[in-house]
């Protein structure tokens, strides 16, 4: 079967996931994952606007929560640098895109985690049109704000 990035596994205690398994990507980072952990953390319903105006306040519930989907969406690009080493790694849905500064983050701790002779590859929003038409991209997510649409890579030229 083909590769399931949503489904790389970034975090062996993290949540479980829809594929019963705890701590892949999607379990991490995606919408409903990040907006669980924004309601764990404030005490109360938190829904994407509730996140999105949390952010803009710098509320530390809306901060943290944030901030662990974006760690792990890094360890994924990191890894797969290392592995494929694409010229790009582009983040898409609606919840990366509906969050201002959510891929500059997962830009700038990826490339806190690069290493000498390895730097993570760029970070870019999925916003160029066509992904099929970028050569040598890696899609890290396809979709944020589904749990049930894992990510898929599109082939490195
Ligand atoms: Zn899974």
């Amino acid at each position: 079967s083909s590769a399931e990035i949503g489904h790389m596994v970034v975090a062996l205690d993290g949540e479980r996931c829809d594929c019963d398994r705890h701590g892949c990507l999607q379990s991490v980072a995606s919408g409903p994952a990040t907006l669980r952990r924004a309601a764990a953390r404030r005490g109360g319903e938190v829904g994407f606007d509730d996140l999105r105006a949390g952010l803009d306040g710098r509320e530390p519930w809306a901060v943290a929560a944030v901030e662990e989907s974006c760690r792990a969406l890094a360890a994924a690009v990191v890894s797969l640098g290392e592995i494929l080493d694409p010229a790009l790694a582009i983040v898409g849905g609606g919840f990366a895109a509906g969050l201002p500064g959510f891929v500059p983050l997962v830009a700038q701790r990826a490339r806190r985690a690069g290493r000498p002779g390895r730097p993570a590859p760029p970070v870019r929003p999925a916003a160029l049109g066509g992904l099929s038409s970028l050569h040598g991209a890696v899609e890290l997510a396809r979709d944020l704000t589904g749990t049930s649409a894992p990510a898929r890579p599109v082939p490195i030229a």
